[in-house]
Parts: C-alpha cells; sequence; structure tokens
C-alpha cells in the first residue's frame, strides 16, 4: 500500500467521526484569535430546519468575524 493512502485514510477518518458537539465562534479579523461563545444563538434554528428538510442535523458550526476587545479601536474624545 502507498504512504498516501494510509494517510488519506486517518484524515477521512477524524472527517467522519462524528463530532456530536456545537461549535460556535468569534474571531477577530486582526489578531486572529477565536473565542468560543457559550451560548448557542441558532439553537431554535436548528430545530425548526428538521421538518421542512429531510436532513438530519447532527450539529452545527458557527463562526462570527469582528474584532476582538483589544483590536477594537478605543473610542479617542
Ligand atoms: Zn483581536
Ligand atoms: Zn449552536
Amino acid at each position: 500500500m502507498l504512504p498516501l493512502q494510509s494517510r488519506v485514510d486517518i484524515k477521512g477518518e477524524s472527517l467522519y467521526s462524528p463530532i456530536s458537539q456545537d461549535r460556535h465562534y468569534v474571531t477577530c479579523l486582526q489578531c486572529s484569535q477565536s473565542f468560543p461563545l457559550e451560548h448557542c444563538p441558532v439553537d431554535h434554528l436548528a430545530e425548526q430546519f428538521q421538518p421542512s428538510m429531510s436532513f438530519k442535523i447532527y450539529y452545527h458550526t458557527l463562526e462570527f468575524f469582528g474584532l476582538c476587545e483589544v483590536c477594537t479601536p478605543k473610542a479617542a474624545d
């Protein structure tokens, strides 16, 4: 077997393993830091999805982009 094949397998395994966990982040455009959100802003949306489309949703990821506290320019007087 080619070494490349096994590498693909390992990658595919991690890709398809069910991470039944929602992830929410805010990512700073300036320092590229990601901060996890404590609360899910769209939890109720995922539930509303279910009846309207035939798709079983296991989890979702959500990322907001902006500026973190450190990078946000302070309002100067
Ligand atoms: Zn920042
Ligand atoms: Zn969520």
